[in-house]
């Protein structure tokens, strides 16, 4: 299950939930409750491939993708 990257667009404030893909309910600001957060791209996602079904393997080596 990916864990998503939160920052709250209100207070700043960031947070991690872990979320489905099916998983369309609003997330929420567990500081200030705001709605308008932005989602970042987990550690989970960097597209090497997929095939996570026997053993997540190299977490880590890719590399976090510039923000544009
Ligand atoms: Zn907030």
């Amino acid at each position: 299950m990916p864990i998503y990257e939160y920052s709250c667009k209100k207070c700043a404030k960031k947070f991690e939930l872990l979320r489905r893909f099916s998983d369309t309910a609003e997330v929420t600001c567990p500081k200030c409750g705001a709605v308008e957060v932005e989602r970042k791209v987990s550690a989970f996602s960097c597209g090497t491939g997929g095939g996570y079904g026997g053993g997540y393997s190299g977490g880590s080596s890719c590399a976090p993708r510039a923000s544009s």
